[in-house]
């Protein structure tokens, strides 16, 4: 395994699990044991949680893996043929099977080195833009998807003064449209957040070789004593160039995810046609680290099984819960299924070419477990749009 994180580990366990008794060696350039993500843009963030909650296992349930846990060591080539991974400090280790779960890294402006501006993606990236924030500075938080989204809220429980920067007119746009992106940008403002969509980001200002503000295409400038760059990621693929293996948007693989004989990829760096909806894809997805890896250590082992999950992902701002089953394509019809906009809880289905395809819950668990079998099920558009979904119970 490449990639000591989700992915990886849960594919180390797997393997463990179904009977691999043979060397398993997992290979990971972060010093810190395998830990969660998720927690990092909120309770690791605002100081909820201790630093050690976020990590994936305690060390005796590392040491039961019996794996030669390589952590603190980069990837740096792999050679296909000759079945060996080389690492950054020059040694190589040989393979019968790999799995690569090497995840994204983050996109970046010119001027990210200035002093106060951060990126995150990692525990040690939380843990410096959490100490920048407890200065109680002004934050700027350029790009607003569910990582920029979600550091606002966090900057904005901490109480300071927050304002998130996004070309789209809306936050959330590219995933979820414009209906639920109108949503999010008035559940921001509710909570003092403040908004500048619609413009994007020219360059960042500076002084001294620090951050000193935003320069914004429309000739305004946005003083800043913190700027948080949630641009989106990009695959950590680099240490697999010349490799021979397909990198288009990540490491292409087949529906097996086997990107080459006995090399399967897992996670956010894979991207593998989906049978469920016909569609190759990548996902960003926690619960798809850990469903993906079981699926490639699974057909590592002959399991010969297409992955064909439904996705889904889930995000926490401020005291609400957006839960999303499916995909969301841009022209997709939605339609509330349960509760409304205005009571801070609801169910929205969207359709695409006549079958449900995706399920959003706000602050909706229930109804999002019940209506998701819709779409695990491709029912039909018609057949749920007849059906008057209200009659769920009421949450609570
Ligand atoms: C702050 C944050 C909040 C998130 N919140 C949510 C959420 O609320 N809901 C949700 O569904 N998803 C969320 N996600 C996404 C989710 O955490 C990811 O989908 C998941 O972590 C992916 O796991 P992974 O193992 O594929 O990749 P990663 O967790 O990125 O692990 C990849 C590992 O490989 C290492 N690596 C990279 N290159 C090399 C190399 N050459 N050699 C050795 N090691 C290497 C990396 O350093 C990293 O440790 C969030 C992500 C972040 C960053």
């Amino acid at each position: 395994m490449v990639g000591a994180a989700a992915a990886g580990l849960t594919a180390a366990e797997t393997l463990r699990r179904r009977g691999w008794s043979d060397d398993l060696v997992l290979i990971g350039d972060e010093s810190h044991p395998p830990y969660d993500r998720p927690p990092l843009s909120k309770q690791i963030l605002t100081g909820a949680w201790e630093p050690e909650r976020a990590i994936l296992r305690s060390p005796q349930g590392l040491a039961r893996l019996e794996a030669d846990l390589r952590l603190g060591q980069r990837a740096a080539a792999l050679d296909v043929p000759g079945r060996r991974v080389h690492l950054a400090e020059g040694v190589s280790i040989g393979f019968d099977a790999l799995i690569i779960a090497t995840g994204v890294t983050p996109r970046r402006l010119p001027g990210s080195d200035l002093a106060g501006v951060h990126v995150l993606r990692t525990l040690d990236d939380a843990l410096a833009l959490r100490a920048a924030l407890l200065a109680g500075p002004d934050v700027v938080v350029v790009g607003a998807g569910f990582l920029g989204t979600e550091v606002a809220a966090a900057a904005r429980t901490m109480g300071l003064e927050a304002t998130l920067v996004e070309p789209e007119p809306v936050p959330v746009r590219q995933p979820f449209g414009d209906r639920i992106g109108a949503l999010v940008a008035e559940l921001h403002r509710d909570h003092g957040t403040r908004l500048r969509c619609g413009v994007p980001v020219t360059r960042l200002r500076s002084a001294g070789g620090r951050v000193t503000g935003v320069e914004l295409g429309d000739g305004t400038t946005l003083p800043a004593d913190i700027v948080v760059l949630t641009l989106g990621s990009t695959p950590a693929t680099g240490w697999l160039t010349g490799s021979g293996l397909n990198l288009g948007n990540g490491v292409e693989c087949d529906a097996l995810c086997q990107a080459a004989p006995g090399i399967y990829a897992a996670g956010d760096v894979a991207s593998w046609p989906n049978p469920h909806f016909g569609t190759r894809m990548r996902l960003e997805h926690r619960m798809n680290a850990t469903e993906q890896a079981m699926a490639a250590a699974g057909n590592l082992l002959g399991d010969a099984a297409p992955f064909a999950p439904v996705p889904y992902f889930w995000t926490d701002q401020y005291d609400t819960r957006i839960q999303a089953y499916g995909i969301f394509p841009p022209d997709a019809d939605l339609r509330i299924a349960y509760g409304t906009a205005s009571d801070g809880q609801f169910t929205a289905a969207y359709g695409h070419h006549g079958r449900v395809v995706g399920v959003l819950g706000w602050n909706t668990p229930r109804q999002v477990r019940t209506l998701c079998r819709l779409v695990l099920e491709r029912a039909p558009w018609t057949a749920f749009t007849a059906t008057p979904a209200p009659r769920l119970a009421p949450v609570n």
